[in-house]
């Protein structure tokens, strides 16, 4: 453990009570269990065959929520953006010629094969090897300097640095954001790279599994779950970038892919040329699809406060339908966003009667969590092109999830990894509350208020392999430096399956769980001063 941490712990534990409670948030009576029932029924009813992006469905329960909220009498719009969806065309190719001149034509799916966000574009050239092709100069970590890798083709490994060691700047066990493919690429195009070839370091073991793994990502005929990219990304990248088999790499390399991988636990500082050339040629075809994020605001009374606003957040999608197989997402998240409207209702209720918030407060139900990759595209897509601006926003409080209780059974397997055992009843009056580490300012507004709704919030996963820290809303404010939390009831047996329906839920539990989320957003939107984000943060102590 990092000796800061220590002295940061401390501090945090003997940090002392404030002295006022905070004021109990008008309406929260009219937040009420039969309501969420009764929305909920509908938005993960059959009809709505799980909300899948891009369906028919899945505009419906958008519109659904829209006319929600101008009934409600709310500034209400609507923020359009585009995904694109890849398809794999004709003509990828990529061939190594070593500097002993050995040639091998790599084969598309079988050796290699396009990132999902790759442009159709081509390269050729000498290539560098620049470790896990990160530089964060907060995390005083630089893998190569820029100009070791202008005008280069760029080879590197994927994920993070030291992705199994708890004390790991980048986000301990969890996968951290510059771990991305996405993110390496976006940086080694910035710094003038012509290509870049991603390989899995850790693969070794396992290099027989590369043409199953791309069939994953390119599959023979269209999955019933889809990929995508936000176009706002994707519009700006122009170099090719593939996923190269560990066997190609080590062409490349002269040399054991776990050697380099070793060597570049460390920061690696330059970049180093490789013997050889690779001349490569990427072929997809893309296909927009539009999207949406739905938000409505009350603007805050008071004349200074109200250029600050709180968001309250959920996400509206969820995996839709295989023929007569529904995945209705009751819990996941019907939950979260018939949440938001009844939030949304105390607080219009609140206003018409002459009590509004002082800072502004902005509900906002995003599409496209569930998608792959990465996922959280409308929250990403807010990011990039923020509503409200970033630094004017105190607090994202998102739900997903919030009507069940955590539940993990014995022998759980991949789904729930990293989780101990337990059951749904030792959870009842418990949620998880996820991203406090980053403000434990924030962090602790929660705490104070969810004893007055007999909930106990459990900061158990902000290092955790379950990897929960990034698999919601909040994640991509946190990496934008926004404080921001996910409130979240847990997994369990029915997540994502086609028994997350609405009879399994706990509507009491939720109603609770609404009732505190709604009180946060009070007190943030009323309090004085505002929650300080620790960037970069100390990473917390391994969770199990
Ligand atoms: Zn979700």
């Amino acid at each position: 453990m990092h000796p800061l941490l220590l002295v940061w712990m401390a501090v945090a534990a003997f940090t002392p009570p404030p002295a006022l409670a905070q004021n109990a948030a008008p309406g929260r009576d009219t937040i009420l269990r039969d309501q969420l029932k009764a929305d909920l029924y509908f938005l993960a009813g059959d009809a709505m065959r799980g909300r899948l992006t891009g369906s028919a469905e899945y505009y419906l329960a958008a519109d659904w929520v829209q006319s929600r909220f101008e009934r409600l009498g709310l500034a209400t719009s609507v923020q359009r953006f585009d995904l694109v969806r890849a398809r794999l065309a004709n003509g990828n190719s990529l061939a190594v010629t070593t500097g002993r001149g050995v040639r091998r034509d790599g084969r598309v799916r079988e050796d290699f094969h396009p990132q999902i966000f790759s442009p159709a574009a081509e390269a050729s050239g000498s290539v560098v090897f620049a470790g896990y092709g990160i530089r964060a100069p907060k995390l005083n970590w630089i893998d190569y300097q820029e100009a070791d890798v202008k005008g280069r083709i760029v080879l590197l490994l994927d994920g993070d640095p030291g992705a199994d060691d708890p004390a790991s700047v980048f986000d301990g066990v969890v996968s951290s954001d510059w771990g991305t493919s996405l993110r390496k690429v976006q940086a080694a195009q910035a710094a003038g790279a012509k290509a870049v070839l991603v390989v899995n370091g850790r693969a070794e073991a396992n290099r027989s599994g590369f043409a199953a793994s791309s069939r994953g990502v390119w599959p023979d005929t269209p999955a019933h779950l889809q990929s995508y990219t936000l176009a706002s990304y994707a519009d700006k990248l122009h170099i090719p970038a593939v996923q190269i088999s560990p066997a190609l790499a080590e062409l490349l390399l002269g040399g054991p892919l776990s050697k380099w991988r070793e060597e570049s636990e460390k920061p690696r500082g330059k970049a180093v040329a490789l013997d050889g050339e690779v001349r490569l040629r990427t072929a997809v075809e893309r296909q927009i699809v539009e999207d949406r994020n739905i938000i409505a605001t009350i603007e805050g009374s008071d004349p200074t406060l109200r250029a600050e606003a709180v968001l309250v957040t959920a996400h509206y999608d969820h995996n839709g339908a295989d023929g007569a197989q529904i995945y209705n997402g009751a819990d996941d998240n019907g939950s979260g966003t018939v949440a938001l409207l009844e939030i949304a209702e105390a607080y219009a209720l609140a206003a018409a009667a002459g009590r509004k918030p002082k800072r502004t407060v902005i509900f906002a139900a995003w599409g496209s969590e569930e998608r792959c990759c990465g996922p959280l595209l409308g929250a990403w897509a807010w990011t990039e092109n923020p509503g409200w601006p970033l630094a004017q926003t105190v607090a994202v409080l998102n739900m997903d999830m919030i009507g069940r209780s955590e539940e993990v059974p014995v022998g759980g397997g991949a789904r729930f990894r990293g989780l101990a055992e337990q059951t749904a009843a030792s959870n009842a009056n418990r949620f998880n509350l996820i991203g406090w580490s980053y403000s434990p300012e924030l962090g602790r507004v929660v705490e104070q208020a969810a004893p007055g709704l007999d909930l106990q919030p459990l900061r158990r996963y902000d290092n955790n392999r379950s990897n929960l820290l990034r698999r919601s809303d909040q994640w991509p404010f946190l990496q934008r430096g926004v404080p921001a939390v996910w409130f979240h009831t847990g997994l369990h047996a029915d997540y994502h399956t086609t028994f997350d329906r609405p009879e399994r839920i706990d509507y009491g539990k939720m109603e609770r769980v609404a009732r505190l989320v709604h009180q946060v957003s009070w007190t943030l939107a009323n309090q004085a001063g505002r929650p300080k984000m620790l960037d970069p943060r100390p990473v917390p102590k391994l969770e199990q």
